[in-house]
């Protein structure tokens, strides 16, 4: 794949090639991290600006844009390591929670398009402000759902 554009499955913009990606080029250790734990299929880093101090990254090693193209044969040994570094990460900080979080898509705020989670850590009174919600006007629900059920 290495050397050829593909459309991002999760936005508008072009998938980024992977000789251009940060992330890769931090993997191949062109660039530095903070590492925090690798294995054959994953790695987890320090954000360098975190949300909250003690947020960490978790990136396939194989280059994918987001959760759309993530490779189906790492699926299942993620949630192991993503669980493993969460852990490590609430202890670290002595949180009270942490979120596990991923941009997909430029529209959802994602900015380096090599697919990543986020691991932040959360405290009581952290300050920081969930997302706001919304209301469905009458019977809107039903047809949002019969709308997202008829492409499944
Ligand atoms: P997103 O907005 O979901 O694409 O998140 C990208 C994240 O990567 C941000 O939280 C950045 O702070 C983080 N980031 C960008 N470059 C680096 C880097 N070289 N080392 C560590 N974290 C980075
Ligand atoms: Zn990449």
């Amino acid at each position: 794949m290495a050397g050829k554009a593909k459309k991002a499955a999760a936005g508008s913009k072009p998938a980024v090639l992977e000789n251009d990606c940060i992330f890769c080029k931090i993997i191949k250790g062109e660039i530095p991290c903070s590492k925090v734990l690798e294995d054959n299929e994953f790695l987890a880093f320090m954000d360098i600006r975190p949300i909250i101090k003690g947020h960490a990254l978790v990136i396939p090693k194989s280059h994918c844009t987001n959760i759309l193209d993530f490779p189906k044969a790492e699926e299942t040994d993620l949630v192991e390591f993503i669980k493993k570094v969460a852990k490590a990460v609430v202890k670290a900080t002595d949180a009270d929670g942490f979120n596990l979080g991923m941009n997909n898509g430029e529209a959802a705020g994602q900015v380096v398009m090599h697919a990543h989670f986020h691991i932040i850590p959360r405290f009581k009174d952290d300050g920081l402000v969930s997302w706001p919600h919304k209301e469905y006007a009458p019977g809107e629900i039903e047809g949002m759902r019969n709308k997202i059920k008829s492409f499944l």
